[in-house]
């Protein structure tokens, strides 16, 4: 690839790698890809556990998520959480689990506050009666504030869960109206309330950027009412929109919607939030995560973006194990209907090359700021990063190579530039491919397409 051409236009950060696609990645739900779980873990590698809850009561124009629209009471949950408990159980009868220590567990959706209490605490009994946890492991989730009330908050302390991460998106109601967003800026001051009188700290927010309609003021005016609510942490998104989806139909066609998002537009919102935030004393974590308070990045991205294990459990959920990468079917019936057979979930597998996993490291590296010198291979990239530091995108400091205020706005290109021919190709491949059969590229399913069901 052209060095040169390829920061030309900014792209988003990787955080899968190397991309699954039903183009060559297909498995047969009975072959016998999880037969390496039978042998017990010879690495060293840090795992999450992450747990997939595919309801939500949203309706997200810009989701790409698998997810049933539904609220508390559809009784799909309650079969869905026993079906959880036999997937992690096939899991936990491995010897590769059983000698697996677990870093952090993650809820993540849809909206897991659709689960009752009684069935968070299935699952989390289940997990620590049959699963190695790390002492003192970080339970966290994620949630849509109209589902906290005092009683969900009582029963998030006494399940033990220290970290919430919440979509706000925007405290703009015209543009959280555009956009489908449920929950009302009265929610999202009410939640604060009950998080204040818990003394419950680490609620981290969502924001997004480079939306339509939105102007720098709005995006300004974001960063600071969520400032003012004292957020654990802040991570922004660049909204991403994906081709076929009821978002980019909408954009298309609306004349209401009259600021298309654009990459000169994203680049300069992004640097602008920067600035302020800095101004305002965050200190950058990542390079979408900003803080006043928090020191380092939470053990469960650390391990991930240390390319560690993940776990993934759920319909739709990524997993990579001991350099096996795996997802679960993007449909709650197959889901189900496989584990009744007994099979492992997933529709997608792969044996990641030692290149594949190389590369994965390094595909990484830029969203967490850094590198050390001693963890990139010696001689393969030596022209890479020469050509990083010629163009003051990194810049050596110690023992590390890090990331300029220039490269932290150039993160996702300066990983494409690890990714290898191959799979670029693959990546182009299932996008054209996804454009031909009217599907979301991001999990090549109908999910947030007017195809969908
Ligand atoms: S973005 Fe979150 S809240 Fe919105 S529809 Fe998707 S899963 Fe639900």
């Amino acid at each position: 690839m052209n060095k040169e051409k390829l920061f030309k236009e900014r792209v988003d950060d990787f955080w899968v790698y190397p991309k699954l696609t039903k183009i060559v990645d297909k498995r047969d739900f009975n072959d016998d890809f999880f037969s390496f779980l039978q042998v017990a873990k010879e690495n060293n590698n840090r795992t999450n556990l992450y747990i997939h809850i595919p309801f939500c009561d949203s309706g997200c124009v810009f989701c790409p998520y698998y997810k049933i629209i539904c609220t508390r009471n559809n009784k799909l949950i309650n079969e869905y959480v026993d079906y959880l408990l036999e997937e992690l159980e096939k899991y936990s009868k491995t010897k590769y689990i059983k000698t697996t220590k677990i870093e952090s567990i993650h809820f993540g959706g849809g909206n897991p506050l659709l689960l009752s209490k009684f069935n968070f605490k299935k699952i989390i009994e289940f997990i620590k009666d049959n699963f190695y946890l790390k002492e003192n492991v970080s339970w966290t989730l994620e949630a849509s504030m109209n589902s906290i009330t005092d009683q969900v908050m009582i029963d998030l302390l006494e399940l033990g869960f220290s970290r919430i991460s919440l979509g706000i998106q925007t405290f703009n109601e015209k543009i959280r109206k555009d956009m489908g967003i449920k929950t009302t800026i009265d929610d999202i001051n009410r939640c604060i309330n009950i998080f204040k009188k818990y003394q419950f700290k680490e609620y981290c927010f969502d924001l997004m950027y480079n939306m339509p309609n939105q102007t720098m003021d709005d995006w300004l005016n974001d960063l600071e009412k969520a400032d003012q609510l004292d957020p654990y942490h802040i991570d922004l998104y660049n909204l991403a929109i994906f081709p076929n989806t009821i978002l980019d139909e909408k954009i298309k066609k609306s004349d209401n919607l009259i600021v298309n998002p654009s990459n000169s537009n994203q680049i300069l919102m992004y640097e602008n939030a920067q600035k302020w935030l800095f101004n305002k004393g965050y200190k950058q974590l990542t390079t979408n995560t900003f803080s006043k308070s928090q020191e380092k990045i939470h053990i469960g991205d650390q391990t991930y973006l240390d390319n560690g294990d993940v776990l993934g459990i759920g319909a739709s959920s990524r997993g990579f194990i001991n350099k096996k990468a795996y997802k679960n079917v993007c449909d709650i019936n197959t889901y189900m209907r496989e584990l009744n057979k007994d099979n492992f979930p997933a529709d997608l597998c792969r044996n990641v090359t030692e290149l594949e996993d190389m590369e994965r490291k390094m595909v990484f590296f830029p969203i967490k700021l850094m590198i050390l010198k001693k963890d990139v291979p010696e001689k393969i990239y030596d022209d890479i990063f020469e050509f990083l530091i010629q163009e003051k995108i990194i810049k050596e400091q110690n023992d590390r190579y890090i990331l300029t205020q220039r490269g932290t706005v150039w993160s996702g290109n300066i990983a494409l530039m690890f990714i290898s021919e191959n799979n670029w190709k693959l990546y182009i491949k299932s996008f054209l491919n996804s454009l031909k059969e009217k599907t979301n590229p991001y999990n090549e399913d109908y999910m947030g397409t007017k195809y969908g069901k």
